[in-house]
């Protein structure tokens, strides 16, 4: 008698758990529907975490990159973006659209939503309808969440220096180098991410009114520009797009497609009015965030100069500025600190880092105010010996980490202090008053070769080529008479 009741409550039981390990599994794969394609797919990341992450990548990719101070052109870009992204499949997101500084040619999305134009990206382009294609491109990689299936995979590994030399967590930290991470956003997508993300561009592109067969033309541009990273570090969008010649064809074939299948007519190219927002765009590395020039890195901007350790590779972010030897046995971070003086810098950094001190002294650099602490960072792999001065200017503490292995650190250490010690304000009106290189738009006159119509707006011989791929064109081009073209205005460095 019992053993069926048993049997039967069994078979309950079993049922139950059937339908409340049904009702999960129901609710992760409806989470998990991919807003593009409607299939099921492992996502592991549900939408509000999404727009999370995206946030506070967002706060990171700001301070390692920087973003372009130009309030018309970024009410431009948020313009745009805004039309293209409302035709996306995911028209909810809170899309923001902002201009990185940086020379690099590059465009990429975070997940949730947050999609950037680097400046450089925004010179070579030709046309709104080019640009329509990049954004759409990017709210593609978004709209299927490439980014987050990304996100997930960079989140299981860390990038550093680069550096054989063992960092504790603590000073990876405060030395802010925990920010690499956003490194791992520009790891390539599949292929197939990529194919998908054109095509979406295509499709959202056209649905804002835009001929999306015009991306072909930037692909051949980026074809000939080949252009790999620049020193702030962010890899340029050949290098994280792949270039198969099929592209071009791919984009081409869709862009007919999708004009055929929403009856699109007249739609916009709009060269002109895209060259005329971008008049007076900064050209290249600008000067004013530093530069180095004979060895020797000049900031105008916050007014000081250093001396760079001959072959040394240097790295200028708007966070800091990191040198690292040609072995890459050692490196030194600058950085400019909040603290209120150089004793207060040195005790926190020694807190913060959980430093086992060796030296602590009250210096002058240079007639400036300065504190010296020579000190053992220890984590489980190892331990690192580091420099660090803290040197007070203009009520701003100016800080430089030195580090290396124990063992090299006889050898560094003079470099070390050859750096630090050679830090001093900057007064020569000739490296303060620099000013970056700009892009013009220029109207042409009658009609011509473009090598011929380019020397007449003043052009030299050695910048033909380099102008040519500005303009999206070939020297040898026929150029219509009263077109507009781009030219590249030379910054100069101030009268001393
Ligand atoms: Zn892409």
């Amino acid at each position: 008698m019992r053993k069926p009741l048993k049997t039967k409550m069994k078979i309950v039981g079993r049922t139950l758990i059937s339908i409340v390990l049904l009702g999960i599994l129901l609710s992760v794969i409806s989470c998990a529907v991919n807003p593009v394609t409607g299939q099921q797919e492992l996502m592991l990341l549900s939408e509000p975490d999404e727009i999370r992450l995206g946030r506070k990548t967002d706060v990171q990719i700001a301070q390692t990159y920087g973003i372009y101070d130009d309030p018309d052109l970024m009410a431009y870009i948020e313009g745009l973006g805004q039309r293209i992204a409302r035709g996306s499949h995911r028209p909810h997101l809170s899309f923001e659209f902002k201009i990185l500084d940086s020379p690099v040619v590059n465009a990429f999305a975070v997940p949730g939503g947050y999609i950037y134009v680097s400046r450089g990206i925004l010179s070579y382009l030709n046309s709104e309808a080019e640009l329509a294609g990049v954004i759409g491109h990017e709210i593609g990689h978004v709209a299927a969440r490439h980014s987050a299936q990304q996100y997930s995979r960079a989140q299981l590994a860390q990038l550093g220096l680069g550096l054989g030399i063992v960092l504790s967590e603590d000073f990876r930290q405060y030395a802010g180098l925990a920010q690499f991470g956003v490194g791992m956003m520009f790891l390539r997508f599949s292929r197939d991410n990529e194919r998908q993300a054109d095509d979406l561009g295509v499709e959202y592109a056209t649905k804002a009114g835009f001929d999306a067969s015009q991306m072909a033309a930037f692909f051949s541009t980026l074809e000939r520009l080949h252009p790999s990273s620049d020193q702030s570090g962010l890899p340029g969008w050949f290098s994280t797009h792949p270039n198969p010649p099929d592209r071009i064809r791919a984009v081409q074939r869709k862009s007919r497609e999708w004009t055929r299948r929403l009856g699109a007519r007249e739609l916009q190219v709009n060269r002109n009015a895209y060259l005329r927002r971008i008049e007076g765009l900064v050209f290249g590395e600008d000067p004013r965030q530093g530069y180095v020039a004979d060895q020797v890195f000049y900031h105008p901007g916050l007014r000081f100069q250093f001396p760079v350790p001959s072959d040394w590779k240097l790295n200028n972010t708007p966070a800091q500025v990191q040198m690292v030897s040609r072995r890459k046995d050692a490196a030194i971070l600058f950085s400019v600190g909040k603290a209120s003086s150089p004793g207060a810098a040195a005790r926190e950094f020694v807190a913060r880092a959980d430093a086992s001190v060796i030296r602590f002294d009250a210096i002058r650099v240079n007639d400036l105010p300065a504190q010296q602490v020579i000190s053992d960072i220890s984590s489980q792999q190892g331990t690192t010996r580091v420099m660090s001065w803290f040197i007070s200017k203009d009520e701003r503490v100016f800080v430089f980490h030195g580090f290396t292995s124990q063992a090299m650190f006889e050898r560094y250490g003079s470099a070390f202090r050859a750096t630090m010690g050679g830090f001093a304000t900057l007064t020569d009106p000739k490296r303060i008053n620099v000013r970056p290189d700009r892009i013009r738009i220029r109207a042409t006159g009658s009609a011509g070769i473009l090598k011929e119509v380019l020397r007449s707006l003043g052009v030299p011989d050695n910048k033909l080529k380099e102008m040519a791929l500005l303009n999206g064109r070939d020297v040898g081009d026929w150029i219509a008479a009263h077109s507009l073209l781009k030219v590249v205005e030379k910054g100069r460095e101030g009268q001393s």
